[in-house]
């Protein structure tokens, strides 16, 4: 039986969408067919023409349609976004060469959509170190900001939203922009643990960070630059060039660049910097305009705030610090006890990538021997400002450790398919 998905008119209600869809075939095992997938606006989207508003569901079942090889029938379709798929398309292909990508779409209609105007750019936001260097470069355009609940704060995390919002909304006040929030089911549509065990092995990488990420967010964009003619709209990178061939990832300039829709155009931004450089422009930002910003960079924590334990909230203190500010200023207040956690983080855990360690970590560790004397850091954290990252990041013992455990990945996923 062939894979197919046919989908018809969704259901517009003023600011949600709830789309209708058949799936038959052997890829229904990738969907959670129980699950509806709706998306809420806080606009009107209810005179979005469905060649738009259809966009959301497409991007997220577009890259299950060519593993599966699978055709998706449409009744309409924009024609800018509808010519992109195969240039974004192209992306996946040359990341991922162990794998076979088929599949097809079939558009009843294929409608231009023109839309101009001067209310320039959206910009996704989290709040993190790769939006607000976007935000900082791009301040004077004033850029709308897009945030998704269902993305990495789950639906049932209330109060971890809650304060999503209060720091959007600040945000927004600060940079005097607009924003627009977005509660979105695109997570729970999929059967995300199916997909990883389908190109796990051939990827190396998860469904939603290898294949759905980048893409799966973006579409969220078309209805809204639909409604406020924005031509323009940013997605933070989260790699930089020097990361190219070490890891995959579903947000890559390859595939975003590509991606269109009506008269608007994607940008995948930021990619020349680094995480360092990042906080850098970021720093400097706040220096010269006198902002304050609050960074929020911690997904280990439900609630939305800074943990100040885990690995990711301890690189981002580091660049800050390393920048000779405190990281205080930037919403990241540490206790004594977690500064002297952080040791045990970085050595006995052994939980950061090579990569890392040989990228960011290096990087950190440069910026702070070039703006600061180890005697002006705290006590506890003066090691790390003479340890040799290299000796420590190609331990022999580690890499043999990996390859173990790489192998017993392997094994026992052969087993879970079988
Ligand atoms: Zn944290």
């Amino acid at each position: 039986m062939k894979n197919i998905i046919k989908i018809t008119a969704p259901v517009v209600n003023k600011n949600r969408v709830k789309y209708n869809y058949e799936v038959s075939g052997e890829w229904k095992e990738a969907f959670i067919l129980d699950n509806d997938f709706c998306i809420e606006y806080d606009i009107d989207i209810s005179n979005i023409p469905l060649s738009i508003i259809i966009i959301p569901l497409l991007c997220n079942i577009l890259p299950i349609s060519w593993i599966y090889d699978a055709v998706i029938y449409v009744e309409s379709c924009d024609k800018a976004f509808y010519e992109s798929i195969e240039e974004f398309k192209k992306g996946y292909v040359d990341m991922y060469p162990k794998i076979k990508f088929g599949g097809s779409i079939v558009a009843e209609a294929v409608v231009e959509n023109s839309y101009s105007g001067e209310n320039g750019s959206a910009a996704f936001f989290s709040g993190g170190v790769d939006a607000f260097n976007t935000l900082v470069n791009h301040a004077g355009e004033n850029p709308t900001l897009l945030t998704i609940w269902g993305a990495d704060v789950k639906h049932d995390d209330i109060s971890g939203w809650q304060n999503v919002m209060k720091h959007i909304n600040s945000t927004a006040q600060e940079f005097n922009v607009e924003y627009i929030t977005i509660k979105s089911d695109f997570r729970k549509f999929l059967n995300e643990n199916t997909l990883t065990l389908k190109v796990n092995e051939l990827s190396g990488d998860n469904w939603w960070h290898g294949f759905q990420h980048g893409i799966g967010i973006i579409g969220h964009a078309a209805p809204v630059c639909f409604a406020l003619n924005k031509l323009i709209v940013y997605f933070a990178s989260s790699f930089t060039e020097a990361d190219k061939g070490k890891i995959t990832c579903a947000s890559d300039p390859t595939i975003d660049n590509f991606v269109r829709f009506g008269n608007t155009s994607i940008i995948h931004d930021g990619y020349e910097y680094d995480r360092q450089d990042k906080i850098h422009n970021i720093v400097e930002y706040c220096r010269k305009e006198e902002r304050k910003i609050s960074l929020r960079v911690c997904w280990k924590s439900t609630g939305g705030k800074n943990c100040c334990e885990c690995e990711k909230c301890w690189r981002t203190i580091l660049g800050i610090i390393a920048e000779g500010e405190e990281a205080s200023n930037y919403d990241m207040s540490y206790t004594d006890k977690q500064l002297k956690n952080f040791h045990k983080i970085y050595y006995i855990k052994k939980n950061i990538p090579d990569y890392r360690r040989d990228g960011v970590y290096t990087k950190i560790q440069d910026t702070m021997r070039k703006n600061l004397n180890y005697e002006q850091l705290p006590k506890d954290l003066q090691w790390f400002y003479k340890l040799n990252i290299k000796k420590l990041g190609y331990h022999p013992y580690r890499c043999f450790y990996a390859k173990v455990k790489n192998i017993i990945k392997r094994v026992i996923l052969k087993i879970l398919r079988k």
